[in-house]
């Protein structure tokens, strides 16, 4: 039985859990240090002042975001909220967050300077069905808490990601780890049809030696990378936002971007819609510049200055480059530097070569 199945028959799905009474609170907040915060928490005054997610919670547990073709993500849990967030960070800074006087002030600010923590104090937990080549990439993140579907003590889920004729992608002319162009749909056919017929006859060969009285353990060891694996996900906030910012970016796989963004865009968005916005800002759609890139920066803004011209072009930049670019003929950091200008207006929108990722 798959995960899904078990959360089904076990009537997982039910309301958001109802919060603690004001008794118990109260109780807690007496033995506890730190109760003035767990019984009052910071008024909010300001017009940005946030409600509790539970109405999202309730609205989104056990809701399918489909995946690829036979993949989704699903919300089991999730514990705290914007507020979980702020009321973390007021813990910490005290007095200090007198300072920062709106709730979405702080925790833009948060974002900004990377005070983590109290992002840590968030958490959610996912099911999610997902390709094993998928989840290899995937499981490579370690902050999280994972239990996933044992093919040890139960039969192999019996699905395979499929790629239709006209979503094969040729391999990246400049990038040695990503795809370029889409195939041609002719080839794509016959790849997709090739495709089908292997992996029918790994399931096949799977389920002859399950007849034939092999251990599951065993006769797991020829399926596709392409079979279909289920697993229980947890992880806090902020570890989770770092998985989104490296798997959401241009340079990740498609397949595990699409999974990416499904959970920023479908999950995390409406349940931290202030930490959601502020991730916006500052991590996903943000520039890091490096000193040399301000250099870079600094001495085309001469460049211009001195010439009496307003738009920079490629050849200024190449002049101002830092000299420990010039002697490279493909220098990946070079290659950086010229997309952020772009992506600033600094410079014209010439085709900029992906680097390759890690
Ligand atoms: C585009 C791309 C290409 C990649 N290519 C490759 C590749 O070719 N080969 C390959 O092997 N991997 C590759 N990876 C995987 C990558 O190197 C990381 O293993 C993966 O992204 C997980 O990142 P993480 O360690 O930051 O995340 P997590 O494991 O979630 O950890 C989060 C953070 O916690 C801290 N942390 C966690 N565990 C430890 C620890 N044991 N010690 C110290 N600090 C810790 C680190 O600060 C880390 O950044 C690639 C990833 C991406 C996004």
């Amino acid at each position: 039985m798959s995960l899904t199945a078990a959360a089904e028959r076990s009537g997982a799905c039910r309301g958001n859990a109802e919060p603690p009474p004001v008794g118990a609170r109260r109780e807690f907040a007496k033995m506890h240090p730190l109760r003035l915060t767990v019984e009052s928490p910071p008024r909010r005054t300001d017009a940005d002042a946030m409600t509790t997610n539970a109405d999202e919670i309730h609205r989104l547990r056990w809701q399918k975001f489909p995946v690829l073709d036979d993949g989704f993500v699903t919300l089991v849990d999730a514990m705290g909220d914007d507020q979980g967030v702020v009321q973390a960070a007021r813990v910490s800074y005290g007095e200090g967050t007198r300072a920062v006087s709106t709730d979405r002030g702080l925790i833009r600010y948060l974002m900004r300077h990377r005070h983590t923590t109290p992002f840590e104090m968030v958490e959610i937990k996912l099911l999610v069905r997902v390709p094993m080549d998928t989840w290899r990439q995937w499981i490579r993140h370690r902050s999280a808490n994972v239990n996933e579907y044992s093919t040890r003590y139960s039969l192999a889920i019996d699905a395979t990601q499929r790629t239709p004729p006209e979503a094969w992608r040729s391999q990246a002319a400049t990038n040695r780890q990503g795809s370029g162009e889409p195939l041609p749909r002719e080839l794509g056919e016959k790849l997709t049809a090739a495709e089908a017929e292997f992996q029918s006859a790994a399931r096949k060969l799977y389920e002859q030696r399950i007849e034939l009285g092999v251990a599951r353990e065993q006769a797991r060891k020829d399926l596709p990378l392409s079979t279909y694996t289920e697993a229980y996900w947890k992880i806090d906030l902020h570890n989770l936002l770092h998985f989104l910012a490296l798997r959401m970016d241009s340079h990740a796989q498609w397949e595990i971007r699409s999974y990416a963004t499904t959970i920023g865009e479908q999950i995390v968005r409406p349940l931290f819609p202030l930490v959601w916005e502020a991730f916006v800002d500052y991590r996903l759609q943000g520039t890091f510049l490096t000193r040399l890139d301000c250099q870079v920066i600094r001495r085309l803004q001469e460049v211009l200055a001195q010439s009496g011209r307003t738009r920079a072009t490629l050849g200024d930049f190449l002049t101002v480059q830092d000299p420990s670019w010039v002697d490279i003929v493909r220098c990946r950091e070079r290659d950086e530097c010229q997309a952020k200008l772009v992506r600033l207006g600094l410079l014209p929108d010439v085709a900029v070569e992906p680097s390759e990722g890690d």
